[in-house]
């Protein structure tokens, strides 16, 4: 270094003379040079190693990025400092609420941190960054003055290590998949069956044997035609391929033949598997056995819709049938005859000469009615000795008059039995539907009845036609569609509200709203007594609407007073075949906006006159969309509520109140409302019981698995104002709450029981001299049945088991003693051994009760069963 000293000038400011002083500054600036080399190195090593250096200062907010820093992410900046939300801009959006959590966290404790994020690179891309740092220095307050660190650049690593892990985790789902899938296929309740292209037999799982009665091996390289029983058409099977090549798949149900040989029914659905060209590699055939389900609705349909003794159509059946003859009439402009054929002389050949000819007599009379119809004409049996026919498809009335001559002859009997003064005949009536009538199903039947009487009256068999202008129904109808209008304008209708409960639980379900007409002159009027004929007429839509604006109104009222309770309209079949039903209902349901949409619900009455079942169909499942539920009503009561099970997507069933009714005492109802639960289930549908009118009747359907009921038990139908009242009182009967269910196993003994009922009732009225004193006898009685059968296996002991059956024979001799005796006993002697039959009778009851109470309650000691108590001796 040289510096330079003026010592003189000469007075123009020109110096002349000067001093020079020198310093070695050889050594400074070597270790200028070195730092800076040194910096420079670092710096260089640190972009190299792609790690920079940052300074925080939290009080100023500044943030101080190195050049490498900078580097790493692409940028040449001229101003190294930012502040800390220029820094959060760039770290990436998923990744910043995580670095900050950690970066405080380890902070606030005063750890160094390490975390690893993206930031945004210069041309826009995400790039990864391990983030370390520690706080370096605090103020005399202990506030973090500076925080100190490093970035450095981990992307390809990360992009790796992501790569990784999510490859891994496919594999371990893909491998999960596998186990499952493999689990799903041995265990399966489905059998499955998988074949090669050519139908060969390649793999099976157990269910699969369990199903055909084949091992694995059996079938395993066989063709699949093994199974085949011949019940399906060659046709059938074209089809299947059809949509096997078309769709890719197929389902149906099949016959089809178990090792055994016997036949059984399956669901199946076959599926195409395809390989990666798309070509058919295997078939796949999930399969299940519907045989007891299809047995069980067919037995049940049988027991539902014909008449025991003469295997012809009953009353239900009749109904229905006749209601779809109208429909085809209407349809065609065709005619249809209604005839009830009562038959004379009946009584006597019973009385004289017994049931059992009485009964053999009916069913020679069906067979021969039967016989000189046309295919599809009906003759139904209608109760005791009374029939109906159906003739469909008449041109003219008169077309009619050849077949009932032919029925006359028909049941005109003498001189059955060998016996010359057995006699029987028949007094017709017969009436006619023309489509521009627009009769009912009922009404027909009735006219033809009034003619019948009539035929009688004017001497027995013959017949005798149905004289319209005699009545004046029709007259009357169209004056009450009139007073119908009048009553909707002048707010005459209301809704009652009956409730709807568990009777386990005690936990109120809803209301069921049901129409009544507060007629000026006549009092509270019941739906039957308006309804009927009204429904089909257009004014029935407008009470059909009404009716759900009142049910909405009435919730929404209710829950402004904080009550929320769902209620549940009828609607009838002819309401679902309305082209709007759907519109009007959403339009209804956005009027009351604070009512959810799952508080209503609807109870479709009368399946069977529903003709577009198609229709119909998806008028449920839209108002299901909707958040609307259904029930299926008087569910049971007819040939078509089975069919139409499928088809309706209905979530509850609710069996007809004629079925539980009688439970208690017709093992026949007991068997279909038992037989409908069990349908229930397999359908997946919930049920409901109506008409529950006794404690009994609730005891017997909770030991059945039917928790939820409706009934004049629980409560009769009351207006809306006594509703909330109700809903806070109510608590179901001790015998209900919490009681413990049945295991099915036990019903087999409720069946017994109630059969033991019934036949107690014939016998008493054999005794008081009512009926012919028929009574069922001890080898044919179903009790004697269930004893024999599946009794032992249930008790306990053999002496249990000896007791009841010993009883039971006890009961039946008695019993047969006393009917043949009858007229030969005195008074007071008959009386005691009437007693003793009594008591014995109870006696059996009351060893059921014990059997049943020990199962219910787990000891011995007797409980209340209600509807096993000793009804007759009381
Ligand atoms: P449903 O739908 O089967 O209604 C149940 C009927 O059974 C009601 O008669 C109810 O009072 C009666 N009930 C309830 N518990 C018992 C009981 O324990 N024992 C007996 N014997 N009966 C019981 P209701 O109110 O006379 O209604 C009769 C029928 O009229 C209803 O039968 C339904 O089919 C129809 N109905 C009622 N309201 C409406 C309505 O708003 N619209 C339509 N379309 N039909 C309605
Ligand atoms: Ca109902
Ligand atoms: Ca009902």
């Amino acid at each position: 270094a040289l510096e330079a000293i003026p010592l003189f000038s000469d007075g123009e400011n020109e110096p002349f003379q000067a001093y020079a002083v020198f310093e070695d500054i050889t050594r400074q600036k070597e270790a200028e040079a070195a730092l800076k080399e040194s910096e420079r190195r670092y710096l260089l090593a640190q972009i190299a190693g792609g790690v920079g250096i940052w300074d925080w200062h939290p009080k100023t907010e500044h943030l101080f990025w190195d050049r490498s820093c900078w580097v790493m992410l692409g940028e040449e900046p001229e101003d190294c400092i930012l502040c800390y939300d220029d820094w959060r801009d760039r770290v990436h959006p998923d990744d910043i609420v995580r670095v900050e959590e950690e970066i405080g966290k380890d902070i606030a404790e005063d750890e160094g941190f390490s975390v690893e994020f993206r930031l945004r690179t210069a041309n826009g891309d995400w790039s990864w960054i391990n983030g370390r740092g520690r706080v370096v220095e605090r103020d005399g307050d202990g506030q973090i003055t500076r925080v100190m660190g490093t970035h450095t650049k981990i992307h390809e690593r990360k992009l790796a290590e992501l790569a990784f892990q999510a490859e891994h985790e496919a594999l371990l789902s893909k491998n999960l998949e596998l186990r499952l899938l493999a689990k799903v296929f041995t265990h399966a309740f489905e059998g499955i069956v998988i074949a090669g292209r050519d139908g060969t037999i390649v793999k099976v799982n157990e269910a699969a044997c369990r199903i055909s009665g084949y091992e694995s091996h059996e079938m395993v390289g066989r063709n699949a035609r093994m199974f085949l029983s011949g019940d399906q058409s060659d046709a059938f099977y074209a089809e299947l391929w059809k949509s096997l090549r078309r769709n890719g798949s197929w389902s149906g149900e099949v016959w089809n033949r178990r090792k055994d040989g016997t036949k059984y029914c399956e669901a199946i659905t076959i599926g195409a598997v395809l390989n990666q060209s798309g070509k058919t590699q295997h078939y796949v055939g999930w399969i299940s056995d519907i045989t007891a389900g299809k047995e069980q609705q067919r037995r049940l349909e049988f027991i539902a819709n014909y008449d025991n003794l003469t295997g012809l159509p009953n009353r239900k059946l009749l109904g229905e049938k006749l209601s779809r003859a109208l429909v085809d009439a209407k349809r065609h402009g065709q005619i249809v005859g209604v005839a009830y054929v009562d038959l004379d002389g009946f009584k006597e050949v019973n009385d004289s000469l017994g049931h059992d000819a009485g009964d053999t007599l009916l069913k020679v009379v069906a067979g021969r009615m039967k016989s000189c119809l046309r295919s599809n004409d009906t003759v139904a049996r209608f109760g005791g000795d009374e029939f109906v026919v159906v003739l469909t498809s008449l041109r003219e009335a008169s077309g009619a008059i050849p077949m009932v001559e032919r029925l006359l002859k028909a049941t005109d009997i003498r001189g059955a039995f060998g016996r010359s003064e057995s006699r029987v005949s028949a007094s017709i009536g017969i009436t006619f539907y023309h489509p521009s009538s627009g009769d009912e199903p009922d009404q027909l039947v009735r006219y033809a009845d009034q003619a019948m009487y009539e035929a009688k009256l004017m001497g027995k068999n013959r017949y005798h036609v149905f004289d319209p202008v005699q009545d004046n129904a029709l007259r009357d109808r169209h004056s009450m569609l009139r007073r119908i209008q009048t009553a909707l304008d002048e707010n005459e209708f209301v809704l009652y509200y009956q409730p709807k409960v568990n009777m386990r639980s005690g936990d109120v379900l809803g209301m069921e709203a049901l129409i009544r007409w507060n007629h000026p002159e006549q009092g509270l009027l019941a739906p039957g007594s308006f309804l009927p004929g009204v429904e089909s007429a257009p004014i029935g839509d407008k009470i059909s609407d009404w009716v759900i604006e009142a049910a909405l109104a009435q919730m929404s009222a209710w829950g402004k007073e904080g009550v929320w309770l769902p209620v549940s309209v009828n609607v009838s079949g002819h309401d679902l075949q309305r082209e709007d039903f759907v519109g009007r209902l959403r339009g209804l349901l956005e009027k009351y906006p604070d009512v959810p949409a799952g508080f209503l619900s609807l109870e479709v009455l009368e399946t069977s006159a529903i003709g577009d079942m198609e229709h119909a169909g998806s008028v449920i499942s839209a108002c299901a969309a909707m958040g609307v539920d259904f029930a299926l009503d008087d569910f049971g009561t007819g040939y078509s509520s089975l069919a139409h099970l499928r088809r309706l997507p209905a979530r509850t069933l609710k069996i007809d109140r004629s079925f539980v009714h009688d439970m208690l005492v017709d093992a026949d109802d007991l068997m279909i409302l038992e037989g409908v639960m069990g349908l229930a289930s397999a359908f997946r549908r919930q049920t409901i019981a109506e008409g529950v009118e006794t404690v009994a009747h609730g005891e017997m359907l909770l030991d059945l698995g039917c928790d939820m009921a409706q009934g004049y038990a629980i409560a009769r139908p009351m207006p809306a104002g006594e509703v909330k009242l109700w809903v806070a009182e109510w608590r179901p009967y001790r015998a209900w709450y919490e009681r413990t269910p049945l295991s099915s196993k036990w019903i087999p003994v409720l069946v017994a029981a109630v059969y033991h009922r019934a036949w107690m009732c014939q016998a008493l009225d054999g005794l008081m001299g009512k009926g012919a004193g028929h009574l069922p006898a001890y080898d044919l009685c179903r009790f004697g049945t269930w004893v024999r059968d599946d009794a032992r296996a249930l008790l306990q002991s053999d002496e249990e088991f000896s007791e009841i059956s010993r009883m039971h024979r006890k009961v039946h001799e008695l019993a047969d003693g006393l009917i043949d005796r009858i007229d030969h006993v005195p008074g007071e002697k008959r009386q005691r051994q009437v007693d003793v039959f009594l008591r014995s009778s109870d006696q059996l009851l009351g060893y059921l009760r014990a059997v049943i109470t020990r199962e219910i309650y787990g000891h011995s000691e007797e409980q209340e069963i209600g509807y096993l108590n000793p009804q007759v001796s009381s």
